[in-house]
């Protein structure tokens, strides 16, 4: 919790709530330990959807599909939404829930299966772009997605990336965090630092779930 759990709760309870086939679905989620969106990172994504109209949106982590079918009940009706994902048992279940019918706009969605960098690279060669990314993967890798990612965004286009505060560690010294954790650390400060001093984008960090940055592409 990077944010005063009071604050966090009271910005919750006014989040108007899910359709109910979504907030079931969250409930599984976060009973079984699948890290998806918090509900105050939900409010910041629906609120940029609405904003930026996306036709075309690309996730990277699809874990069992929840922030992708959340996208589609968010999004308008031509938007198509590719996610990726690369984890067996994950993959499993997101194909399960994104073929239930009780998701009025799963049609929308197109789940690839595979390492995400591989993925990226293949959408790149297919000349494709979208004009929303939600980067929600490992960590460690966002440095390296990054040249592709910027390859597919259009100009205008949203970048959106999740956990970036990973609970705040990331600014803690670096001889403070165990060893296993200090190569995450130090790349998600060189991801930080990229996106906010790169000449195409505009960025802002916000304190919100995890720590989300908020990307923009000039036009
Ligand atoms: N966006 C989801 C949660 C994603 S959790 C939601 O909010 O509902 C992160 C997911 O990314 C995990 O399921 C993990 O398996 C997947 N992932 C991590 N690194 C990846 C990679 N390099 N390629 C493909 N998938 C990856
Ligand atoms: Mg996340």
């Amino acid at each position: 919790m990077i944010v005063d759990e009071r604050i966090t709760a009271y910005i919750n309870s006014l989040e108007p709530e899910l359709p109910p086939e979504l907030s079931f679905l969250e409930r599984e989620a976060l009973e079984n330990h699948v890290p998806i969106i918090k509900k105050e990172t939900q409010g910041v994504l629906k609120f940029l959807l609405r904003l930026q109209q996306p036709k075309r949106i690309l996730e990277v982590g699809t874990a069992i599909g929840f922030s992708a079918l959340f996208m589609s009940e968010y999004s308008s009706s031509e938007c198509k939404i590719t996610t990726i994902e690369k984890v067996a048992m994950r993959l499993v279940e997101a194909e399960k829930n994104l073929s239930d019918s009780r998701f009025p706009h799963r049609d929308k969605i197109r789940l690839c299966k595979g390492e995400a960098l591989e993925v990226l690279k293949e959408l790149v060669a297919g000349k494709e772009s979208f004009d929303f990314i939600f980067l929600d993967a490992a960590k460690a890798q966002y440095m390296s997605f990054l040249p592709e990612l910027m390859k597919l965004l259009c100009g205008s286009g949203m970048l959106l990336t999740d956990n970036v505060l990973q609970d705040g560690t990331v600014t803690n010294s670096r001889y403070s965090i165990t060893r296993r954790d200090r190569t995450i650390h130090s790349r998600m400060r060189e991801y930080l630092y990229t996106i906010t001093h790169m000449e195409e984008l505009s960025t802002v960090i916000l304190p919100v779930g995890d720590g989300i940055a908020i990307s923009h592409k000039q036009g």
